[in-house]
């Protein structure tokens, strides 16, 4: 067993949900702290409430479980950031700043710090997006992930940190509900579709986009953290991908299991900010850098959704 300490903020989350078991068996339930605004719907390990918008509570936490290795999840996602974009990109910045600055204090050996395919925006190529693509986001929460990255970047820099992250597309997972963000419906299709009721997707149904399973992402995160430091020649964050596809193909991919099964497509606000995203990521970098490789595609992983869920709602 690995002896560090590991926080993870946002811990309750839909990423932080399915990261959480992943954590403990490599390092014991011992040395993983979840910590979150939300208690855990069922317990999973040490808890601590935290609001990480303040610094005082972060570094009292870090201090008191001398924590060597911070994951930061928690943040206010696409959709959900649009409602009230002063709040949201408040709440991402001051929590970023809040765990860079104890990290840089207390010399915490490693952090984690998502960021988004959101982050580009229509003037980036919108098939096989580059790494170096350029970066002009559509939406608060997209700011506020650019402004990560360099902020993660500068820290690198200057004070030498060891900050890593993805580019995250939208994930998929049956641990847990998606939090507000424009990929939601990948989640949403497959309890509807287990519990034997129809589908109102609210992006139309020739939507492309990239998607990932989260084991895939799970994946991910922890071989870029493992990574030896000198294989990590982006500090911004890594282009990552698991594959693309519309609502209509994800329709049809669930059909083969309840040919029954329907969509009907009712855009509504997030079809632009869904249109501003790409809708194909090149992540040679990652491939390159640390060995990245995706195991899932469309037909494995509605083959694991659907199995996994039917199993929840037996
Ligand atoms: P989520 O919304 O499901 O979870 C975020 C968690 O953070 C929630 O449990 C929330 O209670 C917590 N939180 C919010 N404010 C907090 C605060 N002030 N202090 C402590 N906790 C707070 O998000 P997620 O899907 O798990 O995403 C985690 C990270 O990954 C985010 O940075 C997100 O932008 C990024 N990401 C997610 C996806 C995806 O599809 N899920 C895609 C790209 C990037």
């Amino acid at each position: 067993m690995k002896r560090e300490t590991i926080l993870v903020i946002g811990a309750n989350g839909q990423i932080g949900t399915a990261l959480l078991p992943r954590l403990h068996a490599i390092y014991g339930l011992r040395n993983v702290i979840g910590a979150d605004l939300r208690r855990p719907d069922r317990e999973q390990g040490q808890f601590e409430w935290l609001d990480a918008t303040q610094a005082d509570e972060l570094a009292a936490l870090v201090r008191r479980h001398r924590v060597t290795q911070i994951y930061h999840l928690a943040a206010i996602l696409s959709a959900k950031g649009e409602s009230d974009p002063i709040w949201a990109w408040n709440l991402n910045m001051q929590t970023l700043l809040n765990v860079l600055e104890v990290a840089r204090i207390h010399q915490i050996r490693k952090v984690f710090v998502p960021s988004s395919i959101a982050a580009f925006g229509d003037d980036a190529p919108k098939y096989e997006t580059p790494q170096t693509a350029v970066l002009d986001p559509a939406t608060v929460y997209g700011i506020s992930k650019v402004a990560a990255e360099n902020w993660s970047l500068y820290y690198h820099k200057r004070y030498g940190l060891d900050v890593r992250s993805l580019r995250f597309p939208g994930l998929i997972s049956y641990q847990s509900m998606p939090g507000g963000g424009t990929t939601d419906y990948a989640v949403a299709i497959f309890h509807a579709a287990v519990q034997g009721k129809s589908y109102d997707c609210f992006l139309a149904e020739n939507t492309l986009l990239p998607m990932m399973y989260m084991d895939d992402a799970l994946r991910a995160t922890l071989e870029l953290m493992e990574a030896p430091e000198s294989r990590i020649s982006v500090r911004t964050s890594y282009n990552l991908t698991g594959m693309s596809f519309t609502p209509a193909d994800l329709t049809a991919s669930i059909q083969t299991y309840f040919p029954e099964f329907t969509t009907r497509y009712l855009p509504d606000f997030r079809q632009a900010i869904a249109d501003s995203w790409p809708k194909t990521i090149d992540d040679t970098v990652a491939r390159r850098d640390w060995g990245w490789k995706p195991d899932y595609d469309l037909t494995r992983m509605t083959q694991e959704m659907i199995t996994r869920l039917s199993a929840v709602y037996q």
